[in-house]
């Protein structure tokens, strides 16, 4: 079942040259207990994406179609009030830099206690030992005693814990985890993400995993999306899309991660298009190896290419 269905979501900006279109057409589900990767190059409208999900959208932003369903609603068309009622307490962000979330003059106690005043309506004793209980469940060592430790006593790997503590002290259904481990090292990444993986099976929460690193959604990931200049281009469970990938964007990006040490990285010739240029047909086409006549001409439609498995190619 999903808990969030992006249907056709396009997006464009108001620029000095005009209205410059961001996001085109995009679809996607976020399953129940699941966690979907959304994955794509920096630039290519993930991070967009996921704000449209949580209606945090720059002034400049104007949905230009589509709607994206939660709990049967369109979160786009809900009213300030009621998006209050959404936010942190029923979908969660993780964003990159937890230091952009956590306030610098406040205990994180504090902090946690805040958001369990204003999300779950609890004060005094049972505000308290639900913040505890939260910091414990993502293993912060001596939790009652870390509750009055400034965000700066924490370690990178600690304050994105505590990111994750707020969201779980609200219960949220949904966890945006936009490039969670992105600044934090490799070992506490792996941390970070079996925590999340825990998390989602005790709780049975969803995760919209924002990342760039198909290392981590082929450990992590149950789906999978990618991303291409504000383009879905294949959708796929993440056991097919490793066995089979099709569109030729994928496999282009899957040949430039490293399999065995010494061998050459094959690159994607090109750069991905700002939002400044105007692209005809498949927007993948300027680097596409397999560029054919048509697919400068004509925006190729998702085809179906296995079980629940899409790819937006003219050659599938
Ligand atoms: Fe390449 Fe054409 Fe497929 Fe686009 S539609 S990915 S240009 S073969």
């Amino acid at each position: 079942m999903a808990i969030i269905d992006v249907k056709n979501l396009s997006l464009g900006f108001d620029c000095e040259c005009g209205l410059r279109q961001a996001l085109f057409d995009v679809s996607f589900k976020l399953e129940k207990g699941k966690m979907l990767a959304l994955v794509g190059e920096s630039g290519c409208g993930k991070t967009m994406t996921a704000m449209s999900i949580l209606k945090l959208l720059p002034k400049s932003a104007r949905v230009l179609g589509g709607e994206i369903l939660y709990d049967g609603k369109d979160i786009l068309k809900l009213s300030s009030r009621q998006l209050q009622d959404i936010r942190g307490a029923k979908i969660a962000l993780i964003p990159q830099d937890p230091m952009t979330s956590l306030n610098p003059l406040y205990t994180v106690g504090n902090q946690l206690l805040e958001v369990i005043k204003i999300h779950q309506g609890l004060s005094g004793d049972s505000a308290y030992e639900k913040a505890v209980e939260a910091l414990d469940m993502v293993q912060i060592p001596c939790a009652r005693e870390r509750m009055s430790a400034y965000p700066h006593e924490f370690s990178g790997g600690m304050k994105q814990r505590a990111i994750i503590a707020m969201a779980l002290a609200c219960n949220a259904e949904v966890i945006i985890a936009d490039e969670p481990t992105t600044a934090l090292d490799v070992t506490i990444q792996a941390q970070i993400m079996n925590l999340l993986n825990e998390i989602k099976k005790e709780t049975d929460t969803s995760i919209l995993l924002i990342t760039h690193d198909l290392a981590l959604v082929s450990e992590n990931a149950d789906n999978v999306a990618v991303m291409y200049a504000g383009r879905i281009v294949e959708r796929a469970s993440a056991e097919e899309f490793f066995l089979n990938p099709k569109h030729p964007y994928t496999l282009a990006l899957l040949k430039s991660l490293p399999s065995n040490y010494g061998e050459k990285l094959e690159t994607i010739f090109g750069q991905p298009p700002s939002i400044q240029q105007d692209i005809s047909g498949c927007r993948f086409h300027p680097r596409c190896a397999r560029c054919m006549d048509i697919c400068k001409k004509q925006i190729p439609q998702e085809f179906m290419v296995g079980s629940g498995h899409f790819s937006a190619c003219f050659l599938n």
